[in-house]
């Protein structure tokens, strides 16, 4: 050792300081215990010889960091005290804790971690329909799809009276309730998928369907209810006896559930009953008017303590049959013009036996608890279905449409600018396909992943919004075009519900992702909350020691993998190696940050929604290429579809590097935090993640969306009604899609022989006319660009309205001949 020692002491300055720095940062990436970092400190610091005083200083500390006894007196116990008087921990509620514990932890603690096991990621199921749901796709949502008409119930303000008996018949109502009780007993995957197709027929037909499957009386019950509830309600409920509905939020009380002022009183009936008394105001209640069985949360008191527990047990779900007395359904609020039944409702002392609390006497209190765990795993079905749903139909029709819309003479996608926007709709489709399965996969096998739910629920409805968006930029004039020959528009209209309902976006990004995440998913953070809540200096000191680790590893893995550019990340091999690499890197570089957000910051982190915000960004988009990455490979790593997975990826590491860039300029750290982390801004853009998708990979994907086959099958075929008759806009599209195709092929010959003057310019028909003359294309082929023309020539007409007609439409929609409006403006004359 001496003669190494001697060795060392010959090595230049800069190359012992590397070498030292090197030796230290393996360590702290590879997780080393505090014991082997005081052995290597003290056995390094003595062979590149530096001072003994910094060596014996250093080795003390981290030897008393290595004894637990040692280290509770001296270290952890002051730290708790520091915390506490500095109130750096944030104060948990009631109310939040029970949000907080919610669901369960999945791949989002991965990739919280710093050090994803992304092999581990890359096992979980991408999974199949089973039969029977298959086979309910292929007939009754087929049929159902078939049976209604979107602009008709638009006309009419409500689905026709037959497909509202068919929905009920077939158990739509009833997707989610296990078969024993009368219901179908369908997957996640397979609840979302029948979702998602509905509403890519009508939403105002999806949205009917999937409010009694999603967060309602069905799925308390199923979770919570009493034998006896089960056994009464379940059955109804499949078989559509009963019109379920759930109401939560009130005109005070939206995003902030828990404010809710609507109550419930127990108390004794003359006949020595137990009842509840209840009163409420709701608002916005999908299905409200026409339930017939409401689910309702109120806050219970019991003032004389009848059921055996608190005076004020708090947020109750009771369910109330709609015939009760005084109770007060019938009117209906007009969510921009879609036509499905959203609604105020009240009831004014309205009584009932304690036995329609769900959950019976015990489930009092319990509701918060109850609408939590449901939200948690029930926010990444519905709406995620129908968004993907939304976007595969819109990527549909929308690359028809580019190639079937001729202007200068050529289909309008190939046009640059025009590709630009189809590649987008294309690979952020194939992104929120892979994102929807891959989260019903979880919820499948058990998990309940609350910030996986948040996630595929805010991203989802975000992106489907933006390409819809983009696909009615491309429409031009016939995407704004009201009338039965429009295939957007309603989709464009209703998207700002999605992003509204189910936990509205910015509170869901800026409060839910990252601040749930951040207790929930990091390793160490909520025990220390609760140890030091509980004033627990074992638990605490325990979780302390390990979350420094945790930060050190961190630490140093960002730094190793930043100054490799991920390459030395330990990742699964194949063609997207190079994406799980920076994947390693970003989630390293992700989790040193949040622990040091969450520590400089402490409690005011969670009203620095700014900040919050950006680094949900970054946990989103870590999630959705995980999905992507998951897809491509659960499909087989197919090279058709590389472009898209390509373009979701890049896309999505760009927008983590504008999280990033966010950070680091706008963290306010005490010093020299603030001057490190301007070090790191200046880094990270000369280090940059990720750029988006080069131009070639987005017309590759734009000319795959033009194109007939099974790429873009893939992407946009399966779970999408696609009706192929020529009198339905979609059918009339589709076909004149596949003739013009055909016509570009033919003519791409003919105008071949224009250029070289084998043929004369003239008018086409004159042109093709020529060419048929000269053998160039056969009879039968100047009949296809003949139908060609035609056909396209209908598939992007608009429709018209005669003047009279057209206010008799207006006249219908809004005031229905009479003004009954209620609410602010109800009583401005013409208003
Ligand atoms: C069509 C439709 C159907 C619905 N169906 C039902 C139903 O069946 N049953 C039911 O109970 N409810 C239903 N809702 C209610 C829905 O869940 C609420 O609209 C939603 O919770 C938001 O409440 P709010 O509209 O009052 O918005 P507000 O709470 O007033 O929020 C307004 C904005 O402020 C943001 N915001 C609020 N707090 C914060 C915060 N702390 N940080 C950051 N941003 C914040 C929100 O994100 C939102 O953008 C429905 C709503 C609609 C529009």
């Amino acid at each position: 050792m001496g003669s190494l020692h001697g060795l060392l002491s010959f090595i230049p300055l800069w190359l012992s300081i590397l070498l030292l720095s090197g030796a230290l940062l393996s360590l702290g990436a590879a997780g080393a215990s505090i014991r082997v970092w005081a052995l290597a400190v003290f056995a390094l610091f003595w062979l590149f010889g530096l001072p003994k005083t910094l060596t014996l200083t250093i080795t003390a500390i981290l030897v008393i960091m290595a004894i637990p006894p040692l280290r509770k007196v001296l270290f952890s116990s002051n730290v708790m005290r520091l915390l506490k008087a500095m109130k750096l921990l944030p104060k948990i509620s009631e109310t939040e804790k029970v949000a907080l514990e919610a669901g369960s932890v999945w791949a989002d603690g991965e990739l919280f971690s710093g050090r994803p096991d992304l092999n581990h990621l890359m096992q979980e199921p991408y999974q199949k329909l089973k039969a029977e749901e298959q086979s309910f796709l292929d007939h009754q949502v087929e049929t159902i799809c078939q049976m209604t008409n979107d602009y008709q119930t638009y006309q009419d303000g409500d689905l026709a009276p037959e497909v509202w008996a068919y929905l009920k018949k077939e158990k739509f109502l009833g997707l989610i309730i296990p078969k024993k009780y009368g219901g179908l007993g369908f997957s996640n995957l397979g609840h979302s998928e029948v979702v998602s197709k509905l509403g890519t027929r009508s939403i105002p037909l999806a949205i009917s369907a999937m409010v009694p499957n999603s967060l309602g009386p069905a799925e308390l019950l199923i979770h919570y209810g009493t034998e006896k509830q089960k056994d009464y309600y379940l059955p109804r409920l499949a078989s559509g006896e009963e019109i379920p509905c759930f109401g939560l939020t009130e005109p005070g009380a939206g995003s902030d559930a828990g404010a809710m002022t609507s109550t419930g009183v127990i108390f004794k009936d003359e006949n020595g009953k137990l009842c509840v008394r209840l009163n409420w105001e709701k608002r916005y209640i999908t299905l409200g008017a026409i339930s017939t069985l409401i689910g309702l949360a109120v806050k219970l008191s019991d003032p004389e303590k009848l059921l055996g527990g608190s005076s004020e047990p708090g947020i109750t779900c009771v369910l109330v049959p709609a015939s009760t007395p005084g109770v007060t359904l019938g009117r209906r609020h007009d969510p921009l013009g879609v036509p499905f039944y959203n609604c105020p409702i009240s009831g004014k002392d309205v009584v009932l036996s304690v036995d329609q609390i769900i959950g019976g006497a015990a489930g009092a209190g319990q509701g918060w608890k109850m609408l939590m765990e449901c939200l948690a795993a029930g926010r990444s079905i519905s709406l995620p279905a129908q968004s993907t749903g939304g976007a595969k139909r819109t990527a549909r029709i929308i690359g028809a449409y580019a190639q079937v819309r001729k202007q200068f003479g050529i289909s309008i996608g190939q046009f640059e600018g025009v590709g630009e926007a189809l590649a987008k709709i294309g690979g952020m489709t194939y992104l929120l396909e892979a994102c929807r399965i891959y989260t019903a996969g979880a919820l499948d096998k058990g998990i309940k992943p609350a910030v996986v739910s948040a996630i595929a629920k805010f991203n989802s409805t975000e992106i489907s919004r933006n390409l819809i968006n983009h696909a009615m930029d491309i429409s031009g004039g016939s995407g704004i075009s009201l009338g039965p020959a429009n295939m957007l528009a309603h989709s464009y209209i209703a998207a700002p519900i999605g992003v509204t309902v189910e936990g509205a976006n910015i509170l869901t990004r800026t409060m839910i992702i990252f601040g749930q995440g951040a207790i929930r998913c990091h390793p160490f953070a909520y025990q220390e909350m609760k140890a030091l809540e509980a004033g627990d200096l074992t638990v605490f000191d325990k979780a302390f020691a390990s979350h420094i680790g945790h930060i050190v590893r961190n630490g140093c893995r960002a730094l190793i993998l930043s100054l490799s550019r991920g390459h030395l990340a330990k990742v699964p091999s194949g063609p997207m190696r190079r994406y799980y690499q920076k994947l390693s890197w970003t989630s390293a570089s992700f989790a040193f940050l949040a622990d040091i957000a969450m520590g400089s910051m402490g409690s005011r982190l969670k009203f620095r929604e700014k900040i919050t915000g950006r680094f949900a960004d970054i946990l989103s988009w870590m999630y959705l290429i995980t999905a992507v990455l998951r897809r491509f490979e659960a499909e087989g790593r197919q090279s058709e579809h590389r472009a898209f997975a390509d373009y979701a990826i890049r896309y999505g590491f760009s927008e983590i590097q504008k999280a990033f860039d966010g950070l680091y300029e706008n963290m306010e750290l005490p010093f020299p935090g603030k001057q490190i982390t301007a070090l790191f801004a200046l880094w990270s853009r000369f280090n940059t993640l990720a750029v988006p998708a080069d131009d070639q990979t987005g017309t590759k994907i734009a000319q795959a969306m033009m194109t007939p086959g099974d790429v873009r099958d893939a992407l946009t075929a399966r779970g999408v009604y696609m009706p192929e008759d020529v009198k339905e806009p979609m059918g009339r599209l589709e076909h004149a899609f596949l003739l013009s195709v055909e016509a570009d092929q033919i003519m791409r010959r003919v105008n071949r022989a224009v250029r070289k003057r084998e043929i004369p310019k003239g008018r086409p028909e004159e042109i093709l006319l020529s060419a048929r003359e000269k053998g160039l294309i056969t009879e039968e082929e100047r009949k296809v660009v003949e139908s060609a023309t035609e056909a396209c020539r209908k598939a992007v007409e608009v429709d018209s309205f005669a003047l009279d007609e057209y206010k008799k439409g207006v006249v219908n929609a809004f005031t229905q001949g009479k003004d009954n409006r209620k609410g602010p403006l109800a009583s401005v004359s013409g208003a």
